[in-house]
């Protein structure tokens, strides 16, 4: 089916836009997320609500919105706590990568989800990996994604494409994005209910949704948020 799409969905700002973007353009989607023992189990939540509120907010996109899939992923999370190691720092360093990073995430993530895609009869893998903002992350650039696309579809001898809807552009632009595909209502969903902070901070309401405001992604969503609101 040439108009179905899977969705790397984790709950974030990010995702969430990448989920509104694939209901707009696909008669079915699916959504598939991660449980590798993140830190904040609030991810978790805010994934269920954000669905919910979804089917709830745009029933004709909660229509086309079929099965979520969760993948148990424990074995990532014991991979990347071992390799906390001094030699992991040392690279953290000299390669400038944020401490956040776990090495080769996204390459399972997709590897998961190709299986998934491929068991369902959905035909693309829609994911929210920048270049704009992470270039620091290896396994979220573009380059990578292509090649990935180019081995999953070898691999399991089945077309697969991979769309990253928001590779290019920055975090206002996301956020105009957002309101293109569903107003105000879908801005206030992302703002309410997606959660992208670091320190898992839910108390702290802020304009442009819940976070401790210090950490490196409460500064970037806060960032592309004031920029975005300058701007439009
Ligand atoms: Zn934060």
């Amino acid at each position: 089916m040439s108009d179905s799409a899977l969705v790397l969905f984790s709950g974030g700002q990010d995702s969430t836009t990448c989920l509104a973007w694939a209901l707009n353009r696909y008669t079915r989607v699916e959504t598939v997320g991660f449980d590798y023992g993140q830190r904040h189990r609030v991810e978790l939540d805010c994934r269920r609500d954000v669905l919910s509120s979804i089917r709830v907010s745009f029933p004709d996109w909660g229509a086309k919105l079929g099965e979520d899939h969760m993948v148990d992923l424990a074995a990532l999370g014991a991979i990347s706590q071992t390799s906390l190691t001094r030699e992991t720092a040392f690279e953290y360093e000299r390669g400038g990568l944020p401490n956040s990073f776990v090495p080769g995430r996204n390459l399972l993530f997709f590897t998961f989800a190709a299986a998934i895609a491929y068991r369902r009869g959905l035909k693309r893998l829609v994911g929210g990996m920048c270049e704009t903002d992470y270039s620091g992350y290896p396994d979220c650039r573009d380059d990578t994604m292509k090649a990935l696309q180019v081995a999953l579809s070898l691999g399991l001898d089945k077309r697969l494409v991979i769309e990253t809807p928001l590779m290019w552009i920055d975090k206002a632009a996301t956020w105009e994005m957002t309101k293109q595909l569903g107003g105000d209502r879908l801005v206030d969903l992302v703002v309410e209910r997606t959660h992208s902070c670091y320190a898992g901070d839910r108390a702290k309401r802020h304009d442009w949704g819940y976070g401790c405001g210090a950490c490196p992604a409460c500064e970037l969503r806060a960032t592309g948020w004031q920029k975005w609101r300058e701007s439009s």
